[in-house]
């Protein structure tokens, strides 16, 4: 009898921990997403599923649906979800406004970062993370634990005093502006970090710092989804796995490879391929 209450209780842990980390494991799954903006279709079923530690690219033509992607699961509120389902951490995201699913760990870096002029960086950012904070129902952190979570980031992504000082990407090059990013990323701890097209108007030592700032980021309990056109930041952020989108679909997944392919032959074959079954 004792026997059978133990032999119980083993197979009750293996199976809560089995379910735990199964749970954990997955990051993000979309289903059969279609989204619209103004009437006209965008995404016209996306199927990915991405697991915690994992870094994916997602490339594309220009006009694929890459930006809308990563809006919709940021949560946009201009683009139309009119099918299908997203779940994050198993969590329905679809209900979730824009703030709490920042708050709940999705950050999304810009493409065209916006200027905050007579808002420091600095502001801005204690701003950012006493909200996230809030969200998850802990205390705002005092100024010296601002300052400490500061210097620490700060070095981890080698950005400078001036930039933090400065009002929120006034006046500052593409190549800050990216940096900047990477700090606020690093400040704000994302579980899924979506950088959309991360490498344009980047200089090669640019690209390096963002790179590196995103690969000293990664946790075997965060992922990242590498929005790019170009193969070049994959040289740095090695994915573990390439996505190609083309007209609202994802139409190819592959390892790393496939980006090499891609740098080597364009998206024309691609485009081929998928025109040509029609
Ligand atoms: P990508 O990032 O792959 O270049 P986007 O997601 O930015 O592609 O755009 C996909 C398609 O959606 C394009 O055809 C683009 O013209 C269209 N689109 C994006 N934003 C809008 C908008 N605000 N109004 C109408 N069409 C849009
Ligand atoms: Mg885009």
């Amino acid at each position: 009898m004792k026997q059978d209450n133990i032999r119980g209780l083993k197979s009750l842990i293996c199976n809560v921990s089995y379910l735990i980390s199964k749970s954990l494991k997955k990051m993000l799954k979309i289903k059969n997403l279609k989204a619209e903006i103004n009437g006209k279709e965008i995404l016209k079923g996306i199927n990915l599923e991405i697991k915690a530690g994992e870094v994916h690219a997602i490339m594309g033509p220009n006009g694929s649906g890459k930006s809308t992607l990563s809006a919709v699961i940021a949560g946009n509120e201009n683009f139309k979800v009119t099918e299908g389902e997203i779940t994050y951490q198993g969590i329905n995201l679809l209900e979730l406004p824009v703030e709490e699913r920042a708050a709940m760990g999705i950050f999304l870096g810009f493409q065209y970062p916006i200027e905050i002029p007579g808002v420091s960086m600095v502001n801005f950012i204690k701003t950012a993370v006493n909200e996230q904070r809030k969200v998850q129902g802990k205390d705002p952190l005092t100024a010296a634990q601002f300052l400490k979570l500061m210097r620490e980031k700060k070095d981890l992504v080698e950005i400078g005093e001036k930039l933090t000082n400065r009002s929120v990407n006034e006046g500052f090059s593409g190549g800050e502006k990216k940096k900047n990013e990477i700090f606020q990323m690093a400040m704000l701890e994302p579980k899924l970090a979506i950088l959309d097209e991360t490498d344009s108007g980047l200089d090669i030592d640019a690209l390096r710092i963002v790179a590196n700032g995103v690969n000293k980021l990664k946790k075997p309990d965060t992922s990242t989804i590498v929005i790019t056109h170009y193969q070049r930041l994959l040289d740095f952020i090695v994915p573990d796995i390439v996505h190609i989108l083309y007209n609202g679909r994802i139409v190819k997944t592959a390892g790393k490879e496939l980006a090499l392919t891609l740098e080597e032959k364009g998206y024309d074959w691609i485009k081929e391929q998928v025109d040509g079954k029609k």
